[in-house]
């Protein structure tokens, strides 16, 4: 495993560091690190961008090419964040999709201990199957994680406090889940709170 040079050059701005297609290639990092899981179109780029205020960072894992890589970056919080794309592998070939399921797999058995993982989620869509695998995945591999619904403004105020009485009700327990929107930023706070604790665990 290779060892890059840490911090870039402008360690208070968040920056793309590279993108990894196979477990040989996986950098190792003195800090800790934050994985994005998110069914394509769930926000995830919209919510790493206005977290990082940064207009296109999160587009670099759209480019063609990037779609089933692990893609790293830094941020200001001295925490490495690692965008996973989506897992919506409806149309793609098998051996692709294989690929990707083992540099998964070896990424969340390497970073044991390092690593806290942030499942996103569609507010006006609850908890799917697909987002039940990866919890099954992250627990196995004793990964902790904490559910992120995303685009909470396209909720009306009635449904907003129906969604937060059945978080507390069903999910509260179980795992941390915060409520997040990248265009009035609300819970962006909270999501930076809850990478800080990590980081400095
Ligand atoms: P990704 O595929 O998960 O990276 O999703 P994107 O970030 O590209 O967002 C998918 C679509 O949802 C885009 O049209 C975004 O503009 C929209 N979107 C993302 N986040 C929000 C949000 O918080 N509120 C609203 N209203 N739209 C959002």
């Amino acid at each position: 495993m290779s060892i890059m040079q840490l911090p870039p050059e402008n360690p208070h701005e968040a920056s793309f560091l590279l993108s990894v297609a196979e477990a040989r290639a996986l950098p190792r990092f003195p800090h800790k690190e934050v994985v994005f899981f998110g069914a394509s179109n769930v926000g995830k780029s919209s919510l790493i961008n206005a977290f990082c205020r940064r207009k296109n960072l999160a587009k670099t894992s759209k480019t063609p090419g990037r779609t089933q890589l692990l893609n790293f970056f830094w941020l200001p919080q001295k925490v490495i964040l690692v965008d996973a794309p989506g897992y919506g592998f409806a149309n793609i070939p098998d051996s692709v999709r294989q690929n990707w399921q083992d540099l998964l797999l070896d990424y969340l058995d390497d970073r044991q201990g390092k690593l806290q993982a942030y499942l996103l989620m569609d507010s006006r869509r609850w908890i799917r199957d697909h987002d039940m695998e990866i919890m099954k995945l992250l627990q196995i591999h004793n990964i902790p994680y904490v559910l992120v619904f995303t685009k909470l403004d396209k909720l009306s105020k009635i449904d907003q406090q129906d969604l937060q009485n059945r978080l507390q009700q069903q999910v509260a327990s179980a795992c941390p889940a915060l409520v997040t929107s990248a265009k009035t930023k609300e819970g962006l706070e909270g999501l930076q709170k809850s990478i800080l604790a990590w980081g400095s665990l």
